[in-house]
């Protein structure tokens, strides 16, 4: 039978064929298989219907392992209909099924006699189902697959060419719905050998990419599908914020589009596609950080996986301290500090710590404490003591103090601290100063209440001083009769100790004028103003009325001097003056010393005059709280350079320093906006014009009460140390009570500004008139060359403003005074003050007075009006030295000779005798013009005086 024939001949060729069907069959990683044929090795026991038909036949490989195939040839026979159905594949996960089929064909055209019933195709079918179904087989229960066609087929005499014969069909079918299924082959008459039947489907393998965690994961039903994965970080791991891992897995198994990561948390870093611990030493204080860091400056750690390190003992972390920054520790105490005390101001000032503790966040804060004398008594100063600009988070190394209390003992500790200082427990340290301030005299009697007016009494009430600075023994109470003439003045006073008083023993109908000061441990205050009452009529009872009296510009009397001298503040000599120039800022020299006034509290009025910066004008200052003031106001003209804004404030900065009734007060400085600097107003201007537009008005009183007024200033200002360069009686301010004070102060500039100052051979410029020859010639600018100019402005003042040395030229000047000639007395000037003029005038500086001692002496001849007296005409030199005796009475002398003699003037009696002077009389009747020494102006000026 043919039939049986052809199947022999079959499993001959199969056997052969057999042996390349495994080449290149290796599994794709990516595959889930769920049938392999090849792979049984017992019988596959599918169901074969009907049994004729598919047959299962046994075979070796070329490596003679077994393998099943399934065979069909019933090619003779027409209509054939043949079913092979595999066992049930339970598909699992798989919704996309690879089904692989491989297979050999043999061609129609090589067998003989069976055309019309020989197929070359078979059909390829699947049924689904939840289970098993038995063995029986429903053909309409099956879904067409597809009609699979043999590439190649093959003849008997192919044998040896098998390679090309061997054919691999892959189909997909899906997507499934149920738990498995069947496949089936429907044989309808071919010759085939069905030598491999592989089922699978694809999945992507789980892998870690970028720490990520990918699970296994089962392709889409879809060719195209990505199957979205969500990545799970690894131990240790973290997801980066906003950032969360995830993967696509194709169709094809495959991994694609990472999107996101994770990162390794903090105290660990990455190794491969693991997390691990930072060693001991080391830290990571943030997943961001790719790598573990060594431990910064003095911290440590002995773990692993360390976020952080920690503190070594005395070392601190601030809150806001990053993990990666050095452990740090409170800074140092400040050092040089170094302080500065103006009356109830205290100015502090130092330099930063040695050990700022490894920051650069390094303030200070001062505490102030006022104490007994008693050591250890101290408390805190309250709050109303000022600090400025503030008293802690200070950023630079100065503050200001102020109001506190006169003469109290305070101690200043200046701490450095930083961000660390409040989380270290250790000992604070500080840089102290323990200081007592100096006196103030309490400020002004205002508000005088008349409580009570009778004929002859007065009672009068009023406010304590708004700032008395001590305790207030007593009150003064000066009044005098307003109508009496200034030269017949006579001042009286009362005191009291509490804030009122009767002032008795008063004419009725006169109107009075009071005014009334405190009295301290630190001296008077100045008078309060001027209050006018006039007292009751003898028998009816009048209107009394009560105004501030205005000053009359000359209302000062000897009595007045008198009063305001010995009542004289003394003055503590510990201030000292600091050059502004020292500061590298000037900004800050100027803040320092002077208050910073708010532009809206000045009022400018008028301009009065010209000064080397810009206008100098007058104006009101009202500060808050207080009574407005009259000021002068000195601007700096627009366009000004950085170096004209230096000096200018320079001169503040000095001003600033100053707090003496006998120098010009600086009320504060303008440094926001327009420069200005704010000043006491000086009703009467300079001195020299001053004196000028009133020559000859004044009483040798009132000008020796100036004279003493400008020497007290220079005594104050010499005790500070400061020197002045450019006395002169243009450089002298004078108020409308006549007081004279000292201005024009500045570095160099004071004395460019001098029109006065011309260069010299030792360069620079110099008012040559004013300067002493050691100051010209060497530029030894000194307290005692201050002198030597004083005696120059003394001399200025006595001859009401006549310039020094006339018309001399500068030249001159300098021979004749470096040849002992020196400036005569002025007309009427009294022979001691000319004399204290030629002491200041000493070439020898060891052998001028001192300022201290021309104060003394001017009080002396003040207390002494007799030595104030002139002798007639004269302008010779006086009896004796001044220092230490004053003069006697020029008619005390009974002969010229005698009078030449006491005033060591003896050589000169000849030409006395020959001019005809032989009498004191004719003496005291020589004409100016007769006088060979004396020059035929208001001034002597025959010559200079030769030095004997
Ligand atoms: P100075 O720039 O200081 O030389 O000032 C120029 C001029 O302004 C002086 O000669 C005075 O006439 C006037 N002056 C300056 N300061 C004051 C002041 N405080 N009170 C009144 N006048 C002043």
């Amino acid at each position: 039978m043919l039939s049986r024939s052809i199947p022999c001949l079959w499993i001959t060729f199969c056997l052969h064929l057999c042996c390349f069907v495994d080449g290149g069959d290796a599994q794709n990683a990516k595959e889930v298989i769920l049938l392999d044929s090849k792979a049984q090795q017992t019988e596959l026991e599918w169901i074969s219907y009907p049994p004729n038909g598919w047959e299962e036949i046994s075979g070796l490989d070329e490596n003679y392992t077994p393998i099943r195939t399934y065979q069909v040839c019933q090619v003779m026979e027409p209509n054939q209909n043949n079913w092979l159905r595999t066992n049930w594949i339970e598909k699992g996960d798989a919704q996309r099924i690879f089904v692989e089929l491989k297979f050999t064909l043999r061609d129609c055209n090589s067998l003989p006699g069976v055309v019309g019933t020989c197929k070359e195709t078979f059909n390829l079918y699947y049924q689904e189902t939840d289970s098993e179904v038995g063995r029986s087989l429903r053909e309409n229960q099956y879904v067409k697959i597809d009609t699979i066609a043999a590439d190649e087929s093959f003849t008997q005499g192919d044998l040896g060419e098998r390679k090309m014969k061997l054919n691999t069909e892959l189909r997909i079918i899906g997507p499934l719905s149920r738990r498995g299924f069947y496949l089936a082959f429907q044989d309808v008459g071919a010759c085939i050998a069905l030598v491999s039947v592989k089922v699978y489907y694809k999945k992507c393998w789980s892998i870690i990419e970028n720490l990520a965690t990918f699970p296994d994961t089962v392709t889409g039903s879809e060719f195209s599908s990505l199957v979205e994965v969500e990545g799970m970080c690894v131990s240790d791991a973290e997801e980066e914020a906003d950032n969360s891992p995830k993967m696509h897995c194709s169709a094809e198994g495959e991994w694609l589009v990472p999107i996101g990561k994770c990162i390794c948390r903090a105290g660990f870093h990455q190794k491969g596609d693991a997390c691990e611990p930072c060693g001991r030493g080391f830290y990571k204080s943030s997943s961001q950080d790719l790598q573990c860091s060594r431990c910064p400056a003095h911290s440590f750690n002995d773990r692993e996986g360390s976020w952080r390190c920690d503190c070594e003992d005395g070392y601190y972390r601030a809150l806001s301290d990053p993990p990666s920054v050095a452990c740090t520790r409170p800074p140092s105490a400040p050092q040089n500090l170094v302080y500065n005390i103006n009356q109830t101001t205290v100015s502090l000032e130092w330099s930063p710590p040695a050990d700022t503790g490894g920051r650069n966040d390094v303030t200070y804060r001062v505490i102030c404490r006022r104490c007994s004398w008693e050591p250890e008594e101290c408390v805190p100063c309250g709050p109303n003591v000022g600090f400025s600009p503030a008293q802690s988070g200070l950023v630079d190394t100065y503050v200001t103090i102020v109001d506190l209390l006169a003469h109290a003992n305070y101690t200043f500790e200046v701490e450095a601290v930083n961000g660390v200082s409040d989380l270290s427990r250790t000992q604070r340290l500080f840089a102290a100063v323990s200081i007592a301030t100096g006196q103030a005299a309490p400020s002004q009697v205002s508000e005088v209440i008349k409580e009570k007016v009778q004929q002859r009494s007065v009672q009068l009430s009023w406010q304590e001083p708004q700032q008395p600075n001590g305790v207030i023994t007593e009150y003064e109470i000066k009044y005098y009769e307003k109508d009496q003439s200034q030269k017949d003045r006579i001042y009286s006073t009362v005191r009291s100790k509490s804030t009122s008083a009767t002032v008795n023993n008063l004419k009725p109908s006169t109107a009075y004028v009071f005014q009334i000061r405190a009295f301290t441990e630190a001296g008077y205050g100045t008078y309060g103003p001027r209050v006018e009452i006039t007292t009751k009529e003898e028998n009816t009872g009048t209107h009394t009325f009560t105004h501030t009296y205005p000053s009359p510009l000359l209302d000062i009397t000897l009595s007045s001097w008198l009063i305001r001298y010995a009542l004289a503040v003394k003055f503590p000599g510990t201030k000292t003056y600091i050059d502004p120039e020292t500061y590298e800022d000037p900004n800050r020299a100027v803040h320092q010393f002077a208050k910073e006034l708010d532009a809206s509290c000045i009022k400018i009025e008028r301009v009065i005059g010209a000064g080397e910066f810009g206008e100098v004008c007058s104006g009101r200052l009202k500060l808050p709280g207080k009574r407005d003031v009259s000021v002068a106001i000195k601007t700096l003209k627009v366009g000004y350079t950085e170096k004209q804004r230096r000096d200018f404030l320079c001169e503040a900065s000095i001003m600033g320093q100053f707090d003496h009734p006998n120098v010009v007060h600086l009320e504060g400085v303008v440094t926001r906006g327009n420069l200005m600097i704010v000043i006491e107003y000086m009703e009467n201007g300079s001195l020299d014009a001053f004196l000028r537009k009133h020559d000859g008005q004044f009483t040798v009183i009132q000008l020796v009460g100036m004279l003493r007024g400008i020497a007290a200033g220079m005594r104050y200002l010499s005790d500070m140390g400061y020197v002045h360069r450019d006395l002169a009686a243009r450089n002298i301010l004078v108020n409308s009570n006549l007081v004279c004070k000292v201005s024009d102060f500045g570095l160099s500039r004071v004395i460019d500004d001098d029109p006065e100052a011309v260069y010299t051979t030792t360069g620079g410029k110099i008012p040559v008139r004013w300067t002493a020859p050691e100051a010209i010639q060497y530029r030894k600018f000194t307290s005692a060359s201050d002198v030597w100019s004083y005696g120059i402005v003394m001399w200025e003042v006595m001859s009401y403003g006549e310039r020094p040395y006339w018309d001399m030229s500068n030249q001159d000047v300098i021979k004749a005074i470096e040849e002992g000639y020196r400036l005569p007395a002025p007309m009427d000037c009294p022979p001691g003050l000319h004399q204290l003029m030629l002491d200041c005038w000493q070439k020898d500086r060891a052998e001028r007075p001192k300022f201290d001692q021309i104060v003394g002496i001017l009080d002396k001849m003040i207390r002494n009006p007799n030595t104030l007296k002139t002798p007639v005409g004269t302008c010779t030199r006086p009896i004796s030295p001044l220092l230490d005796q004053s003069t006697p009475d020029f008619t005390a002398f009974r002969s010229v000779g005698e009078w030449l003699e006491a005033i060591k003037m003896e050589r000169y009696r000849d030409n006395f005798t020959a001019a005809g002077y032989s009498s004191l009389e004719s003496v005291a009747r020589m004409s100016i013009d007769d006088s060979q020494l004396c020059p035929p102006q208001r001034v002597h000026r025959v010559g200079l005086l030769k030095e004997i």
